[in-house]
């Protein structure tokens, strides 16, 4: 609280300052914005069901590319071929990078398809949507801003299980094509941490800790939450969970996993239909949007801190 009054004064006094002396203002420094992250939520459910390989993901795609070269980014495409108990899937993971000082990079990832249904119409509200809207956001507030390290987004295609998860054969296609990729062209190296959405549009948001993540990446992010009044949000409660992170942390690359799993079963809105707009809201990509601008300066310092 104290440290939030000091920085609104400060903002005060340069702008009072700037329009005394008619100096041209500073450009106001972007603010994650949960309303027009929960625009990107609503226009990818507003496609329908995107499993991997299907119209819908390719239109998702599409979306997703169009608001990030609407923003001056640039996207580029991560193609491959998946092998699946259903047969060969074509995939694509997109990146995007934000270039800091150093080429070491901080990977801002999430997934952005969803699980594949017969029988129902699995829109995945929370559950693919919620990832791929909240780094949509967070690509725009960040882009402007200095930082040390460089930022590499990535949306990864094929997390789900097409017929039954198994981490190893059938699932996390998009994270896993990622790193062996990145280890192939010697790249894996100048990755210094992971971070990792999934599922964290819940309306009723609780997340747990993750035995899979870096202990001091997850305390970095949970204190920050404290920090920011969402302790009650970020819970101290430790679970193991199975997700995109788990083949960057076999590869050595400290990694973190945000995700509202558990409590999301409980509420029976995980693989179900109620994993609809009534099951998310802009809120709770606020929150998650809030306290992951305000770590990575942190987490910067921290990795300059172990000379990495
Ligand atoms: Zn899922």
């Amino acid at each position: 609280m104290v440290r939030g009054l000091l920085v609104a004064v400060g903002v005060l006094a340069t702008t009072v300052c700037a329009s005394a002396s008619q100096a041209p203002q500073a450009p106001v420094k972007a603010t994650f914005d949960g309303a027009r992250a929960f625009e990107h939520l609503k226009a990818q459910v507003a496609i329908g069901p995107r499993p991997a390989g299907s119209t819908g993901i390719r239109q998702t795609r599409a979306y997703l590319t169009r608001q990030l070269t609407a923003m001056g980014l640039t996207v580029e495409e991560q193609p491959f071929v998946a092998t699946t108990p259903i047969g060969p899937v074509e995939m694509v993971n997109l990146v995007t990078v934000l270039p800091g000082r150093r080429p070491e990079r901080i990977l801002l990832t999430g997934h952005y398809d969803t699980k594949l249904y017969k029988d129902i119409v699995f829109l995945g509200a929370s559950d693919g949507a919620s990832s791929a809207a909240l780094l949509v956001e967070l690509a725009r507030v960040l882009k402007d801003q200095p930082r040390e390290f460089t930022y590499e987004f990535v949306w990864f295609d094929g997390e789900e299980a097409i017929v039954e998860w198994d981490i190893d054969t059938d699932s996390t296609y998009g994270s896993r094509y990622y790193v062996q990729a990145a280890q192939k062209a010697g790249a894996l190296a100048r990755i210094k941490a992971m971070i990792l959405v999934d599922m964290i549009g819940h309306r009723d948001l609780q997340i747990e800790r993750d035995s899979h993540s870096a202990v001091w990446l997850t305390d970095i992010i949970w204190s920050t939450a404290r920090r920011l009044g969402h302790g009650n949000i970020f819970r101290d409660v430790l679970t193991t969970i199975e997700d995109d992170h788990v083949h960057f942390v076999r590869a050595g690359i400290p990694s973190v996993d945000i995700i509202d799993l558990n409590h999301f079963i409980a509420r029976g809105h995980w693989h179900t239909v109620s994993d609809d707009l009534n099951a998310v809201s802009a809120q709770s990509l606020q929150i998650v949007g809030d306290v992951l601008v305000a770590a990575l300066p942190d987490i910067e310092q921290y990795l300059g801190a172990q000379g990495l």
